[in-house]
């Protein structure tokens, strides 16, 4: 997914890479949040910490 590499005219602080939003608060997880990921009977599963309020959650 983040193979493509984007040009410099692109504003990256208007649309930073998420990872999902936090099922607990809503508040959306940064990339350097993510902790774990693997597959799960097949579904891609991942582990990240919530940047807001520290619990460890699958972002959605
Ligand atoms: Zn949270």
């Amino acid at each position: 997914m983040a193979t493509a590499s984007r040009p410099d005219s692109i504003d990256t602080t208007a649309e930073a890479e998420t990872l999902g939003a936090c099922p607990s608060c809503g508040t959306r997880i940064p990339t350097y949040c993510h902790l774990i990921s693997y597959r799960q009977r097949g579904w891609p599963t991942m582990f990240a910490e919530c940047d807001d309020c520290g619990a460890v959650v699958h972002p959605r």
